[in-house]
């Protein structure tokens, strides 16, 4: 953490502690104490939301699981509140598991409904489950006691607090962890992620059951701070306002759930205030003719997109006061508040902010204690055993009637640089992703160093030893270029949960190991000055020299190349090539799929040619070349 958050964090918690002093008025304290809840539940729905880029509308069903098993335990067995707490996170914990399960099937809209499936069935369940939960009647508890003595409101407010601040430490370290690494790769792209050894899988299940433990202390502490809980609270509207927060406050940021917290606690109190929202909607609309007018004079935007949100704010205002009843309209505004923030605000409030600070002062924070000397590839294959590291045996790749790989042999020597040519859609790509697990191929079998590769999955494959490219470049694009390797390096953790909560030394010997790794491969690739750039917003050919720096990180046996070359300038491919000599220098074994034949001819040992799915020769790169068969398939009669 740098030094303006915890200046931000500290100052921000001196305001909140003694805010039953200078406000004194429990009504306000009651509010904020409300903000504080739903803020710890945002800070757990970002990571799912924010960080895995998966859509979840049954948080209102977790938060009502973490309310009911703190009423039910209180009210049926009188438990003491710190195991009310426990239980209640860790009752959540496993809900937010089976919450998951849809979430490894399907995405996007299919995943909205089947969470909000989630969120109704547990409502219906608080509803007709009266034995355990009163039903309708609803739940009374009171305020906790420890050691006898009962919490007072602000003693409470504490409480929540200490909580709200405890869990958003925790979260941060997570998501600064390789653990927050692994959740963002997933929506960078989830075929990268496994292919780096991070299971989509089990950090998908991970992500949820984290998010769901905060929701369920949320649900908890709700429960004590109202005194009574009812199955209706938990509802459509409340699981909407939560991913309205988020969204508004600005997702991948704590101050972001705060201020979402504030907001939808805050708001639908104003919409329920007719003379209070006219003096918002005029002041907002004012603000925004204001700051217009200036951006315009600074050139910072023109009239014309600034136009709309100008008009707009002002037609709120005027709406605000030819309304004469306010309740019918909420869900509406609210409807139009949602459309605002997805167009304009597209990071959030805080993200439009971060985004204005961040311009100005970008910086390459690159570790200056790196040692360029140091051997970046020093754990890499030495001393493995000469001989074939991959035979693959009649494979056969069937789409429906297309048979994209047909009986195909590839015997791989290790410590080469295997080539595999062939015109576009001769099956070049599929042959690569058969290796990786990506599909499992129709027939055929694939043994890397003497063990089968075909049925297993793509991570595991990967933690076995092979790494790769793709075609298309798959980086995890908000993360930095040092991150996207790091996430390679996620095999190199054993530090769990609890380390990264507790940042333990075990963790942070880790974590500054892969630090210096990272930098080391980035360095190796020629990246080094940009460890801290977005890997977005690097130019083509360096996100393709990235990729082979996070292929690297796997410390793999043997490295799939698929067209690395392309689409890079002469310089760079020239770099690119004393790049793969230098790999296979190490020891690593490379195949690599290129439609340059200058560099396929000048590093490749040997040569693999395939035609619509099949073999057509093998050899030499000279042999090759002059082969009958490649001329008239593939090269040509230029080619010479
Ligand atoms: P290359 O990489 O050699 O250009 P590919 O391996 O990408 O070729 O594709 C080989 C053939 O297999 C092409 O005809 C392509 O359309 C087909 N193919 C590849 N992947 C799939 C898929 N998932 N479903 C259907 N057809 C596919
Ligand atoms: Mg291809």
């Amino acid at each position: 953490m740098n030094r303006s958050h915890t200046l931000s964090a500290v100052v921000g918690l001196a305001l909140l502690a003694t805010a039953p002093f200078y406000l004194n008025n429990s009504y306000y304290i009651h509010m904020i104490g409300t903000i504080m809840i739903y803020a710890i539940l945002l800070f757990g729905l970002d990571i799912v939301v924010g960080y895995t880029g998966q859509v979840s509308l049954g948080h209102a069903g977790l938060f009502g699981v973490g309310s009911y098993t703190a009423g039910v335990l209180f009210f049926k067995l009188g438990a003491p509140v710190w195991l009310i707490l426990i239980a209640s996170v860790g009752v959540t914990a496993v809900f937010g598991a089976i919450l998951a399960l849809p979430a490894l099937r399907v995405t996007g809209p299919y995943l909205a409904m089947v969470t909000l499936a989630f969120g109704t069935i547990v409502q219906i369940l608080i509803n007709e489950m009266t034995f355990l939960t009163e039903g309708p009647l609803g739940i009374k508890i009171p305020k906790p006691s420890i050691f006898g003595m009962k919490f007072t409101e602000d003693g409470f407010y504490w409480l929540i607090l200490g909580l709200m601040a405890m869990s958003a430490l925790v979260v941060d370290r997570i998501l600064r962890s390789q653990l927050g690494r692994a959740f963002e790769a997933l929506r960078g792209s989830p075929v990268a992620s496994d292919c780096m050894g991070v299971s989509v899988y089990r950090y998908k299940v991970y992500a949820f059951v984290i998010s769901a433990g905060f929701a369920g202390l949320a649900g908890c502490l709700y429960s004590y701070s109202e005194q009574y809980i009812s199955p209706n609270t938990y509802n459509f509207e409340l699981t909407v306002l939560f991913l309205l927060a988020v969204i508004m406050g600005g997702r991948k940021s704590r101050w972001g759930s705060l201020l979402g917290a504030a907001i939808i606690v805050i708001l639908p109190k104003l919409l329920d205030d007719l003379a209070l929202f006219r003096s918002v909607a005029t002041t907002l609309a004012v603000l925004m003719a204001l700051g217009a007018a200036v951006a315009i004079s600074k050139k910072m935007a023109t009239p014309r997109n600034m136009a709309i949100p100008v008009v707009g704010t002002a037609a709120l205002a005027g709406f605000s006061f030819w309304l004469t009843s306010i309740t019918d309209w909420r869900l509406s505004i609210f409807g139009l508040m949602i459309l605002f923030v997805v167009y304009y605000l597209q990071d959030g409030i805080v993200g439009f902010f971060r985004n204005l600070l961040v311009r100005k002062t970008r910086s390459v924070d690159a570790d200056a204690a790196f040692d360029p000397a140091r051997d970046a590839l020093s754990q890499a294959a030495a001393g493995r055993n000469a001989g074939e590291v991959l035979v693959a045996q009649g494979v056969l790749m069937q789409f429906g009637g297309l048979k994209a790989l047909n009986m195909v042999d590839l015997h791989i020597k290790r410590g080469s640089i295997h080539g595999l040519i062939g015109p576009n859609g001769s099956g070049k790509s599929t042959m690569m992703n058969v290796l990786t697990g990506i599909y499992v191929p129709t027939a055929g079998t694939i043994a890397f160093d003497g063990q089968s590769v075909v049925g297993r999955t793509s991570s595991d494959i990967a933690l076995s030893g092979i790494a790769r490219t793709f075609q298309n470049v798959q980086l995890f694009g908000e993360m930095t270029a040092l991150q996207n390797v790091q996430v390679g390096l996620h095999h190199t953790f054993d530090s769990n949960f609890v380390d990264v909560a507790l940042n333990s030394s075990r963790y942070q010997r880790e974590n500054d190991a892969s630090v210096q790794r990272g930098l080391g491969l980035l360095h190796f690739v020629g990246l080094g000055e940009l460890a801290a750039e977005e890997a977005r917003n690097l130019p083509y050919g360096k996100q393709r020299l990235l990729e082979i720096a996070r292929a690297l990180a796997l410390d793999p046996q043997l490295l799939l190349l698929d067209e690395p070359a392309a689409g890079l300038t002469a310089p760079d491919i020239k770099e690119l090539i004393t790049i793969i000599r230098k790999i296979r220098d190490h020891g690593i074994t490379v195949i690599l799929i290129e439609h340059h034949m200058d560099v396929v001819m000048s590093i490749c040992d040997e040569v693999t040619v395939l035609d619509f799915g099949q073999k057509i020769a093998e050899g030499k790169p000279a042999q090759v070349q002059a082969d009958e068969k490649v001329i008239e398939a593939y090269l040509g009669a230029p080619a010479a």
